[in-house]
């Protein structure tokens, strides 16, 4: 039986459950520990070329292959089973053209989930709301996950937790 914890690197950071990879490697980037600042900094220091800049747009076609994920694994210090919660299950469509957000969910844990991006997923099942991909208040597009630096809107700054009045009923 192994007893020691596993030595983690200073910049480990743990997942949330249900995080999106790109949500999470936003964060990732923005530890102060952190000297690479874009996806494809960090993807070619692992040695997986752009890969990862794909993943962060929910481009997953190809999917991750055990040998990125193990070296992605290796640089960052989170374990691969981790890694691929991060990512859709097998055989799950992604939807790429658009962010999608369930404010209330944001309001309670304040990041992008990975379901939210499934084609399969109309709404939140929790809150029963639909899902929203543009700002209510001035339209603009909700932005990628690793860019929620603010959790607001970039045009007009309203925060992702007060939208939440402006989702609608699904049933
Ligand atoms: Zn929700
Ligand atoms: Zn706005």
């Amino acid at each position: 039986m192994e007893t020691e914890a596993p030595q983690h690197p200073p910049w480990y950071l743990e997942p949330f459950e249900g995080e999106s990879i790109s949500h999470y490697f936003g964060r990732f980037r923005r530890q102060e520990v952190i000297s690479v600042s874009t996806p494809s900094s960090l993807s070619k220091a692992a040695g997986i070329g752009t890969a990862l800049s794909r993943w962060e747009k929910f481009r997953f076609n190809p999917r991750p292959t055990q040998k990125e994920l193990e070296a992605m694994s290796k640089l960052i210090g989170v374990e691969v089973n981790k890694l691929e919660a991060l990512c859709p299950p097998n055989g799950v469509a992604m939807v790429h053209r658009s962010t999608r957000l369930c404010a209330v969910c944001y309001r309670e844990a304040p990041y992008h989930r990975i379901e939210w991006q499934f084609q399969s997923t109309e709404g939140c099942e929790k809150h029963r709301l639909r899902l929203i991909s543009r700002c209510p208040a001035c339209d603009e597009k909700i932005p990628l996950p690793f860019e929620w630096k603010e959790g607001s809107c970039q045009r007009c700054g309203m925060k992702f937790s007060s939208m939440a009045k402006r989702q609608k009923l699904y049933d």
